[in-house]
C-alpha cells in the first residue's frame, strides 16, 4: 500500500480522502491556493503546500507545480479527486511519466471514455444501449440539420469533451437547431477548449439513473447498485438517492449487468459511473461514464457499507477487488442533498446536524469564508434509514437542524423539497425543478 499520496483537489473531497488516508494509516499531502490557506484540508492533512494563486488554472490546475510537489514530497500516488484535473487524460499520463501512481483509471482509458462520442461509438459496438443520434462528430451545421430530421425532433446537441452540464442545447425544431448549435460550440470552445459536438435525440424529462462500478486491474469487475439523480438543476443534480423507486429487481440486474459489460468494453478498472437517462417506458440509454469518484459517492456507501475511497486507493495499489457481486446487498435507503452557496461570503455562525443515520460531509465551519473562485457547493447531508420514508424524515430533521449563517444557500429550499408530492411518490424525473421549483418557491414566501 502507499505511504504518502498528494491530494490534488479542495474542500469537501479533499477532506474526504485525509480523513480515508488516516485510517490506512498513509500520509497525506495537499496542495491548495493562497484562498484555501485555512481550509480545514489545509490544516488536517499531514503535509499542507501552497501551489499557487486563488485563480484555480494557476493552482488546482496547475500540472506542473502539482507532478513537481508530489516529486518533492516524495508522494507514491496522487488522488485527483472530482471536477478539476480528475478526468484529465494529459495529467494521468504526466504522473504515469513520472512513476507516480494516478488513482484512478489510466491515462488512455480516461482519453477514450472522456471523449463521449468515442465512448457512444464503443457503446454500440458492444451492445450497449444509447440515445439514438450521432454515429461520428458533427462537421457542418448542415449535417447536425439532416440528422435532427433523419432522428426527428426535439435533438439535444452535446460537447464530445462536456462535462458538468456544460456544452449542451436543445433544439425542438429546424428554426432553433442553428442557434443552439453555435451556442454550444461556443460554449464548449470556451470551456473545454474543444468545439466537438454530436447530437442525441432529446429524451423528453428522462430520468437520471447512473450505476456505480469498482474494476480491479485484474479484469474482476462490479455494480454496487444505482443513483437515482433526477432532481437537477440546469443538468446538474441536487439530490441524489439509491435505491431509485423507479427500478424493479428485475431491471435493476439488467442495467447492472450493462453497466458492468460497459466498464469491461472500456478496460476499466477504478471506481467509475456509467450514467444513463431512462426513459417513460423505461428504456434505458447510456449517455456517459464518469472514470473517477462523483461527488453522490456516499450515497452507494451508505447502502452497501463499502468505502469506495478505499477500494479506489487499494485498487490503484494494484491488489484485487476484495469483494464480489454476491457480496453486495443492499440494506439501506440514503439520500444526499447537496448544500450549495448562494453567494459568496463570511459564514458567521454554523451548525451542522448530526444522530443516527446522519452523514455530513462539508470543509466549512463558523468564521470559513466562502469564496467566488470555486465551485458552490459548501457540504453534502448524507442520510440512511431502513426504509425512503425512514431516509426522508431523517433528511428533513437534519435539514431542520442546520445552521448557516452569514450568506444564502439552498438548505430551506431542498427542505421544502422533501415535502413535495411528487418527490414523496419517489418517480420524479429530470424535468422536476422545472416544473415544481416556483410552487415550492412560494410555499417558502407564504412561510415566511
Ligand atoms: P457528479 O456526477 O460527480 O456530480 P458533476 O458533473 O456534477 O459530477 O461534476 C462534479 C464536479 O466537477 C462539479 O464541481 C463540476 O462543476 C465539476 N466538473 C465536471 N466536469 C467538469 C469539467 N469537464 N471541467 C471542469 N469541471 C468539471
Ligand atoms: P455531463 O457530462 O455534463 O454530465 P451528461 O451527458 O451526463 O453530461 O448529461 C447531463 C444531464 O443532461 C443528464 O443527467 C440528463 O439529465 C440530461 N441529458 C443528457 N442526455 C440527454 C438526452 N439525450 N435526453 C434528455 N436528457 C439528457
Ligand atoms: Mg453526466
Amino acid at each position: 500500500m502507499f505511504k504518502r499520496i498528494l491530494i490534488a483537489n479542495r474542500g469537501e473531497i479533499a477532506l474526504r480522502i485525509i480523513r480515508c488516508c488516516r485510517e490506512m494509516d498513509i500520509e497525506s499531502v495537499i496542495v491548495y491556493s493562497q484562498a484555501d490557506d485555512k481550509s480545514l484540508p489545509v490544516i488536517m492533512a499531514t503535509h499542507a503546500v501552497c501551489i499557487g494563486p486563488a485563480k484555480a488554472t494557476k493552482s488546482y490546475l496547475n500540472q506542473e507545480a502539482i507532478i513537481e510537489t508530489a516529486i518533492k514530497m516524495k508522494c507514491d500516488a496522487i488522488h485527483p479527486g472530482y471536477g478539476f484535473l480528475s478526468e484529465n487524460a494529459e495529467f494521468a499520463r504526466k504522473c504515469e511519466d513520472n512513476g507516480i501512481v494516478f488513482i484512478g483509471p489510466s491515462s488512455d482509458i480516461i482519453k477514450n471514455m472522456g471523449d463521449k462520442q468515442s465512448a457512444r461509438k464503443l457503446m454500440i459496438e458492444n451492445d450497449v444501449p444509447v440515445v439514438p443520434g450521432s454515429k461520428n462528430i458533427l462537421t457542418s451545421i448542415e449535417e447536425a440539420k439532416d440528422l435532427a430530421k433523419e432522428i426527428g425532433y426535439p435533438v439535444l446537441l452535446k460537447a464530445s469533451a462536456g462535462g458538468g452540464g456544460k456544452g449542451m442545447r436543445k433544439a425542438y425544431s429546424k428554426e432553433e437547431l442553428e442557434h443552439a448549435y453555435n451556442t454550444a460550440k461556443a460554449e464548449a470552445k470556451a470551456a473545454f477548449g474543444n468545439d466537438d459536438m454530436y447530437m442525441e435525440k432529446l429524451i423528453i424529462n428522462p430520468h437520471h439513473i447512473e450505476f456505480q462500478i469498482l474494476a480491479d486491474k485484474c479484469g474482476n469487475t462490479i455494480y454496487l447498485g444505482e443513483r437515482d439523480c433526477s432532481i437537477q438543476k440546469n443538468n446538474q443534480k441536487l439530490l441524489e438517492e439509491a435505491p431509485s423507486n423507479i427500478l424493479d429487481e428485475g431491471l435493476r440486474a439488467k442495467m447492472g449487468e450493462v453497466a458492468v459489460r460497459a466498464a469491461k468494453a472500456a478496460k476499466y478498472f477504478s471506481a467509475g459511473t456509467i450514467e444513463f437517462v431512462v426513459d417513460e417506458a423505461k428504456n434505458f440509454y447510456f449517455i456517459e461514464m464518469n472514470t473517477r469518484i462523483q461527488v453522490e459517492h456516499p450515497v452507494t456507501e451508505e447502502i452497501t457499507g463499502i468505502d469506495l475511497i478505499r477500494e479506489q486507493l487499494r485498487i490503484a495499489a494494484g491488489m484485487k477487488l476484495s469483494i464480489s457481486q454476491e457480496d453486495i446487498v443492499i440494506q439501506k435507503h440514503a439520500i444526499e442533498c447537496r448544500i450549495n452557496a448562494l453567494t459568496p461570503g463570511t459564514i458567521n455562525f454554523l451548525h451542522f446536524p448530526c444522530g443516527y443515520g446522519v452523514r455530513v460531509e462539508s470543509h466549512v465551519y463558523t468564521g470559513y469564508e466562502v469564496s467566488p473562485y470555486y465551485d458552490s457547493m459548501i457540504g453534502k447531508i448524507i442520510v440512511s434509514g431502513n426504509t425512503r420514508l425512514e431516509a426522508i424524515r431523517r433528511l428533513r430533521r437534519a435539514l431542520e437542524e442546520l445552521i448557516i449563517e452569514g450568506i444564502d444557500s439552498n438548505f430551506e429550499f431542498m427542505h421544502l423539497l422533501t415535502y413535495h408530492p411528487v418527490f414523496l411518490k419517489g418517480n420524479y424525473d429530470t424535468g422536476f425543478w422545472e416544473k415544481h421549483h416556483e410552487t415550492i418557491e412560494n410555499w417558502d414566501r407564504e412561510g415566511k
